[in-house]
């Protein structure tokens, strides 16, 4: 099967799945996000595939969301109006988008791996988090700055699970990027290489856990998945979820996104982005 935004490889018993928009950082479109719900499936049901790993094409591994409309793609357009319509068709389509696909790969049968540099943003950042493993370049800028802009941390609030509470507060409601090296001491990256190590890194490291009985190798990831949800975790995401829509429908979200809205009229995207980003970057030289 091809796929217009990602590339599938097989190497041996590893499947190599390659977020392919290189041009955006890999920003997460409608298509790409189903293209890769297919691509995931068709590994996990692969009986020569043992261990998926999950890449991203150029300098980064994923910018996260984009909602912009696409000149004559009628799929991305219908996403854009859903999720514009009314809270009840947001609660849907950021279901079936984010919270269903993000939970799909966390729960797939083999064990996966994702090897994530440059900009792993917010949906970027989420998506990365639902991969067992995870090998990080030195340039890998995590961060969640959704706060600053009036949401509540994402569609699936993974920081808590990865960094703990108090930490996830800090960077939340900081908006600052979560050093690399920090992450990896937290538990949150399984190792960092340097950039140019990353691609064989990270291979290595799917074909070694190849090399395990594969059966085995499922049986103890549904009973770690299944140890996490006992935990809370299951019943969290879904209750975050709500909060997060919540978060999509406050007035301090409708006057925030207004007052944006003019700014990205005269500057496009960056202009957007200072108004976000020009308070703390102030603050920072302070
Ligand atoms: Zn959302």
């Amino acid at each position: 099967m091809e796929w217009k935004t990602i590339l599938y490889e097989e190497i041996g018993q590893v499947a190599r799945i390659t977020l392919n928009r290189p041009e955006t950082h890999n920003v997460l479109n409608a298509r790409l996000i189903l293209d890769l719900d297919e691509a995931t499936r068709k590994a996990d049901n692969d009986p020569n595939i043992r261990v998926i790993l999950l890449c991203g094409a150029g300098k980064s591994f994923s910018s996260g969301h984009d909602l912009s409309p696409i000149p004559g793609d009628d799929l991305q357009q219908d996403y854009r109006d859903r999720h514009r319509r009314s809270v009840e068709d947001r609660l849907d389509v950021e279901d079936e988008y984010y919270l269903s696909k993000c939970l799909a790969i966390r729960n797939l049968k083999k064990p996966t791996i994702a090897a994530i540099k440059g900009n792993v943003v917010l949906g970027g950042l989420m998506l990365a988090c639902m991969c067992d493993l995870i090998v990080a370049a030195e340039s890998t800028r995590l961060w969640n700055p959704s706060i600053r802009h009036c949401g509540s941390g994402g569609e699936v609030m993974v920081l808590p699970f990865e960094i703990g509470f108090r930490k996830t507060k800090e960077y939340l409601w900081t908006g600052d990027v979560i050093p690399i090296h920090e992450a990896e001491r937290l538990g949150m990256i399984n190792r960092v290489v340097p950039d140019d190590r990353l691609d064989a890194e990270a291979l290595k490291l799917a074909e070694r856990v190849a090399l395990m009985p594969p059966v085995s190798l499922s049986m103890t990831k549904r009973a770690m998945n299944k140890t996490q949800d006992f935990m809370g975790m299951a019943m969290a995401f879904e209750y975050q979820y709500v909060w997060h829509q919540m978060a999509h429908a406050t007035k301090e979200s409708a006057d925030w996104n207004a007052e944006a809205a003019k700014h990205s009229k005269e500057k496009g995207f960056r202009g957007w982005l200072e108004f976000r980003d020009g308070p703390f970057n102030e603050q920072a030289k302070k």
